[in-house]
């Protein structure tokens, strides 16, 4: 993967912005601009010079622009860049929002450089271990609390507990946020809900870690039971159950492989300059145990088709959502 650089974003007093140069600039001129140590850029000034700076790397310039300066000022509310335009960011600031701008340079995510993404309205912690959540995905989290809804979760006179499980959990988002929905439900009927119960695998011990951070930062780490192996293997059905499952909801890994290989191809030589706003350059910072899925994609879908459990899973990332062995509507 290309290394950070450590290059220039902002001009050097006295010099075109187009030419973009480093912080330790010290030509003369008359009418110069702020410097490092000199009160430096306000928010608004900033912004300007970040978004054109980013304009062939990103498909939303502006969006990461804000992003990374709410970041660094630690501010989530984009209402705080207008209302303190003029507000100068201290060296240290600026030296963080150009460390971070010249990362998205290389095409890396800006998910990854922040170390974290909004899912369903929340905020979850991921890293390059696991796969960054997409928006399908809060469409597979809605068909999910539909069908739980219409099928078992709240109807009035049952309590026994239901069980559901993710499978390759990743950062925890479809399980947390179920969780967290359900919940949020279940309160509103509570007399009439049942209980839930959440299971979620991974196999990469790394993606159980920041799963189980994510679950702790929303309250759900005691609810849901994380379990690092492959897939089902977890749930050892044929010695005695130890795991009842109801409902499985996944998004598991869908890409072809050799879609993947040819994105990873030598003979395709990965140019942050030409490539960084193609589709699939983000994919080359995601793990690809998360992304591939087999010769024909499906090896992972297949699995969980196979299993005779109910489940709703994402099967190509184009918002095709396939329910299997679906319980008949009530
Ligand atoms: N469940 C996580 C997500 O949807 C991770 C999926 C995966 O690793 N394939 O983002």
């Amino acid at each position: 993967m290309k290394s950070v650089d450590s290059g220039s974003l902002l001009p050097r007093r006295g010099e075109g912005e187009d030419e973009g140069v480093s912080s330790r600039g010290h030509s003369p001129h008359p009418n110069p601009r702020p410097r490092w140590g000199e009160g430096g850029y306000g928010i608004s000034e900033l912004l300007t010079l970040l978004t054109k700076h980013l304009t062939s790397y990103s498909d939303a310039p502006h969006l990461d622009a804000e992003r990374i300066v709410l970041h660094v000022l630690k501010k989530r509310e984009p209402a705080y860049l207008l209302a303190h335009a003029t507000d100068k960011l201290s060296d240290q600031q600026i030296q963080e929002v150009t460390a971070m701008a010249n990362r998205r340079k290389t095409g890396m995510p800006l998910a990854y450089i922040l170390g974290e993404v909004d899912f369903f309205g929340r905020t979850f912690i991921v890293t390059p271990d696991v796969l960054i959540p997409r928006p399908d995905t809060e469409t597979l989290i809605e068909k999910a609390i539909e069908y739980i809804i219409r099928h078992a979760g709240l109807r009035p006179g049952i309590h026994e507990e239901i069980t559901i499980a993710d499978i390759c959990t990743g950062s925890g988002i479809i399980v947390i946020t179920l969780a967290l929905e359900l919940e949020k439900l279940m309160q509103l009927k509570a007399n009439e809900a049942k209980s839930y119960r959440f299971i979620a695998t991974d196999i990469s011990p790394a993606a159980i870690a920041i799963a189980k951070q994510n679950a702790q930062n929303h309250g759900v780490a005691d609810t849901i039971e994380f379990i690092e192996g492959d897939m089902l293997d977890p749930f050892d059905f044929a010695q005695g159950k130890p795991h009842k499952i109801d409902l499985i909801v996944s998004n598991p890994p869908y890409i072809q492989t050799s879609e993947l290989d040819a994105i990873y191809s030598p003979q395709q030589p990965y140019l942050p300059h030409f490539n960084a706003k193609r589709w699939n350059v983000g994919l080359l910072f995601e793990p690809r145990i998360a992304l591939d899925g087999g010769p024909d994609g499906q090896k992972f879908v297949n699995q969980i088709k196979t299993s005779g459990i109910p489940a709703i899973i994402e099967t190509t990332g184009g918002a095709i959502i396939t329910l299997v062995q679906p319980l008949p509507l009530k």
